[in-house]
């Protein structure tokens, strides 16, 4: 019979946490894979066994198990008695029409009753395979592993092992609300905190209807696009466009980019608190432009009351850009939008606006109001995960 095999990183799971997040994730799992022919998901000594019904939608489920964060690896799994002789048959049927410049066999015992030490079994197995194939071994760098898993009671064996997410599973790390542009960057820092265990939310500010309603679907797309990772998320879409008006027309040019920051943070602030989220999440890098010198940062930062974590502050464009294509959100992120703030932006922003100055640009404006009403006007959606299905 073939399951899936789920390994997640006991290192990072080790200690009384342990067992909490483990249920969590056979949670998460559980969620992710509603309707698409699962039986059961259980934790098996260490790993998580997915029972598949006959019909089940394999592939389906595998990409599922390539967005779970928590997933060491994965991997399509004979279950057998745990029987030398059987496994050795079953890793034979396994590999058939297989040709490897090399191979081994690697076994691990989570039985430690079961009469045959680890290498004795991949002894065993291992001849019966180069009887069967006249394979070469190579113990050091095998072109192909054939593993065997022995637990109480049955037996594992595979040889496709995909490289999960990584991380911690959805859920154990609090919740955070990520300020979602339309860029490159925003959501890979949501990304980043979702590995960690956050559930993440997310807010986008529009200038709609200065602006076309571009940057309202690229938010959208990418909210859904990384809640693949999460599954339930939320969007809040706050009309901005009154904000950066009156900005524009009652402080100096210079100051604008860091006072649009600003009040980003208050009205994230705010729906942060409403969102029940603990922190917010910026996709800003240390000198990436000139708003994003460490002093403007900090003066960013005061304007909310909640910290705010910057998952990308040291990373180079070029290992950020890498992430987004391999988490899916590169493509959305290039389509061509106006985003809020280069319409409103002037040509040379200050590098490093003083408290002083912002303080009495802000003087002259009635902030609390501002904040206000744009919370009001905020939407709440509910995001669909995009998964990227195999079709
Ligand atoms: P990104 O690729 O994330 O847009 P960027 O380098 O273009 O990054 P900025 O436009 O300066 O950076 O914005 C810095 C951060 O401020 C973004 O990463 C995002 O977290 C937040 N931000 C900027 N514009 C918006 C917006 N319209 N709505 C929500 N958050 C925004
Ligand atoms: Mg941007």
């Amino acid at each position: 019979m073939m399951s899936i095999l789920v390994h997640y990183q006991e290192l990072a799971l080790k200690g009384r946490n342990r067992p909490w997040f483990v249920d969590r994730l056979v949670r998460n799992i559980r969620e992710a894979t509603t309707g698409l022919g699962v039986a059961e998901v259980r934790p098996l000594m260490g790993r998580l066994e997915i029972v598949l019904r006959p019909g089940a939608r394999r592939d389906v489920i595998l990409a599922r198990l390539a967005h779970q964060c928590g997933v060491a690896n994965y991997a399509v799994a004979a279950r057998v008695d745990a029987d030398l002789d059987v496994i050795a048959d079953t890793a034979i049927q396994l590999t058939e029409g297989r040709t490897p410049a090399s191979f081994r066999v690697a076994a691990t015992r989570a039985d430690k009753q079961f009469p045959v030490s680890s290498p004795d079994i991949e002894r065993h197995v291992g001849r019966r395979l180069i009887e069967r194939h006249g394979w070469k071994v190579s113990l050091k760098h095998p072109d192909l592993v054939v593993r065997v898993e022995i637990v109480p009671g049955m037996a594992f064996c595979f040889v496709d092992r995909e490289p999960g997410v990584g991380g911690l599973p959805t859920g154990v790390s609090g919740r955070a609300l990520a300020l979602l542009s339309g860029g490159i960057d925003s959501p890979v820092a949501a990304w980043r905190m979702m590995k960690r265990g956050c559930r993440v939310h997310f807010v986008h500010f529009h200038s709609y209807p200065v602006t076309s309603t571009a940057s309202i679907e690229k938010a959208r797309a990418l909210a859904s696009r990384v809640s693949a990772y999460q599954l339930r998320s939320r969007l809040w879409m706050v009309p901005f466009a009154t904000v950066q008006r009156t900005i524009v027309a009652h402080t100096p040019a210079a100051l604008r980019v860091v006072l649009y920051r600003r009040f980003m943070m208050r009205i994230a602030d705010r729906l942060a608190w409403r969102t029940g989220a603990q922190v917010l999440v910026t996709g800003e890098v240390l000198g990436q432009v000139a708003s994003q010198t460490i002093e403007n940062l900090s003066i960013v930062q005061s304007a909310a009351s909640l910290p705010v974590l910057r998952p990308l502050v040291a990373m180079d464009k070029e290992e950020i850009t890498t992430e987004a294509k391999r988490i899916g959100t590169y493509d959305i992120s290039i389509r061509p939008d106006e985003d809020c703030c280069q319409v409103f932006t002037p040509r040379h922003p200050a590098t490093r606006a003083g408290r002083d100055e912002i303080e009495s640009a802000e003087a002259a404006l009635d902030v609390q109001a501002l904040v206000k009403a744009a919370v009001l006007e905020a939407e709440r959606e509910d995001v669909v995960p995009d998964w990227a299905d195999p079709s």
